[in-house]
């Protein structure tokens, strides 16, 4: 807690760090200036809780971080409300230091992780519910607090969140606004978490605060606040439109023995239906198999929940059945259907039991793709030796969320890396296709360099004149550390000495 933050320490680009200040003639470093105005307990310097924050699920990051300094951060500091929040940023510009704002840290791809060390500024203290009113269902509330927090609080007022992700019981809502927020619980019901958002509260790398609306027309917007990994800022507050709770949920869930018939199920439960989901997913049978203890047998799987009113959900259920009739799909088990929605949150987790690394890549396909893509995946796959597996979860109208998992072991390097061959030469294809990658860090953002350069251009652009000394992160989306040549040959090596041809 005591130890000196030196420059050196503090950042990687030693010439823009002068972290040791003078005032009344003492020379003070940044974690006293900083202790002044946060409160001690919440600034800390502790090796494990640094190595923690610089990290994430994809354990990628702690792989960087054992071999170069400025993938760990140096100090993390927790803010509890906008004033302190605005307070720290402009301090860390007056001294030139890096800024990764972190929320629950459960996104991936190191989205949440320092790639030029310095101060990790975790926002889960600012996380008040500010103002619920409840004839315009909205709510104002710290953009630190968790989905689950959040959703207790509203309960009380028969109100809930239109949309949040299934990491709901510990990430944050910050968090699902900076990551695109586009797949997830209520989404194909709702629309997008953007759609939600009627104003927020940004702060800025100069330390000004700013509220921003849908109508205000200021230099930054929302639509460049939604999806861009908090590189414009730190959002401290947010006004939400919200839903009422509802009264009855019911869950449809159907086997398929053909990759088509599943694929247009789950097209057809978004359009042929009058009421549209409030979550849907297909996956493939060894997700299944790897995530739970029993599974269903049939080699896909589509499921739809509908909450809503009695009637509207039993006239969405009826309807489910009538389409998965014509598509000779299989009734499965309720109560496996009841396990599954009660376990959602873990699930993505629980494939892990099965390998010591859980090694994953998320694309973003649209969903005329969504079949070919499949396709392609179920080839690619019998090539390999290594098991696979991979679920998709229903996103922003036409488009899907696609997970594909190879459970290797780090302690066999070539299968290792031949598993990240196999994720990337998908990765490759699908942006030549038109889709993308779901969630953009400082792993995979070199794709969004080579095949969505002007998209980089643009946020380039505002980055430059919001952020002009580069504090906020931005190895994600306008910056890669990574090499798209460096990767293809790394990984061709792995695939030659894997034998896969
Ligand atoms: C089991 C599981 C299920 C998941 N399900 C979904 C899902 O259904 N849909 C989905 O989209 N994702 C999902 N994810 C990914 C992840 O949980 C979400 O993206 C989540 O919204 C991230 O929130 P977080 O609080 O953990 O943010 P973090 O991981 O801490 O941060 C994510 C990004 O947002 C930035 N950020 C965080 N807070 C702020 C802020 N206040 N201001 C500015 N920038 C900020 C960070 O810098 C970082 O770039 C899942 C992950 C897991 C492990």
């Amino acid at each position: 807690m005591n130890e000196t933050i030196t420059k050196e320490k503090v950042n990687g680009k030693l010439t823009r760090s002068p972290s040791k200040v003078k005032k009344r003639g003492k020379k003070r470093n940044f974690e006293e200036i900083v202790k002044e105005f946060i409160s001690p307990y919440h600034v800390s310097t502790n090796r494990y809780e640094l190595e923690s924050a610089s990290a994430d699920l994809t354990s990628l990051p702690s792989y960087h971080y054992k071999f170069k300094k400025n993938y760990l951060a140096s100090i993390i500091v927790r803010p509890a409300d906008t004033e302190s929040l605005s307070l720290l940023i402009k301090k860390c510009w007056e001294l030139s230091l890096p800024i990764t704002i972190r929320a629950a840290g459960t996104s991936c791809f190191s989205s949440a992780t320092p790639a030029m060390g310095g101060v990790i500024i975790d926002m889960r203290r600012i996380n008040k519910v500010e103002h619920i009113d409840t004839e315009k269902m909205t709510v104002r509330v710290g953009a630190g607090i968790s989905w689950l927090n959040l959703m207790e609080k509203l309960s009380d007022y028969g109100l809930a969140p239109k949309v949040y992700p299934t990491s709901f019981k510990t990430s944050c809502v910050g968090g699902f606004i900076a990551t695109p927020g586009k797949a997830g619980i209520g989404v194909p019901k709702y629309g997008t978490m953007a759609d939600s958002i009627i104003s927020l509260t940004l702060v800025l790398p100069n330390g000004k605060v700013e509220h921003i609306s849908k109508d205000s027309n200021g230099e930054i917007s929302l639509d460049d606040i939604t999806g861009t990994y908090g590189i414009y800022g730190a959002i401290s507050e947010v006004e939400l439109s919200l839903t009422n709770l509802q009264t009855s949920l019911e869950i449809a869930g159907y086997g398929f023995s053909s990759l088509e018939d599943a694929v247009n199920y789950y097209k057809a439960l978004l359009s042929k239906v009058p009421d549209k989901p409030f979550f849907l997913s297909i996956s493939e049978r060894k997700f299944e198999q790897y995530s739970h203890i029993n599974f269903p047998s049939q080699d896909w799987l589509v499921w739809a929940v509908y909450y809503d009113d009695p009637e509207v959900t039993i006239r969405s259920i009826s309807a489910a059945e009538n389409l998965a009739q014509n598509l000779k799909g299989i009734k499965v088990d309720e109560s496996y259907l009841k396990e599954k929605w009660r376990d959602i949150s873990d699930a993505e987790v629980a494939i892990g039991r099965t390998s010591r690394n859980i090694i994953f890549q998320e694309y973003w396909i649209s969903n005329e793709n969504l079949l070919s893509f499949y396709e392609s995946y179920l080839k690619r796959a019998s090539k390999y030796k290594f098991p696979i597996a991979t679920y998709t979860i229903s996103g922003e109208e036409g488009w899907s969320r696609v997970k594909v998992f190879g459970l290797s072991d780090i302690t066999r390097p070539i299968e290792f890396f031949s598993v990240k061959a196999f994720l990337h030469d998908l990765s490759m294809e699908s942006f030549k296709q038109g889709d993308s990658l779901y969630t953009i860090g400082i792993v995979n953002t070199f794709y969004l360099l080579k095949y969505r350069r002007e998209v980089v251009n643009q946020r380039k652009i505002l980055k430059k004149k919001v952020d002009p000394k580069d504090l906020f992160n931005s190895y994600r989306i306008v910056k890669a550390r990574m090499k798209h040549w460096r990767i293809s040959l790394l990984f061709t090596t792995a695939k030659l000495l894997y034998k896969i041809f």
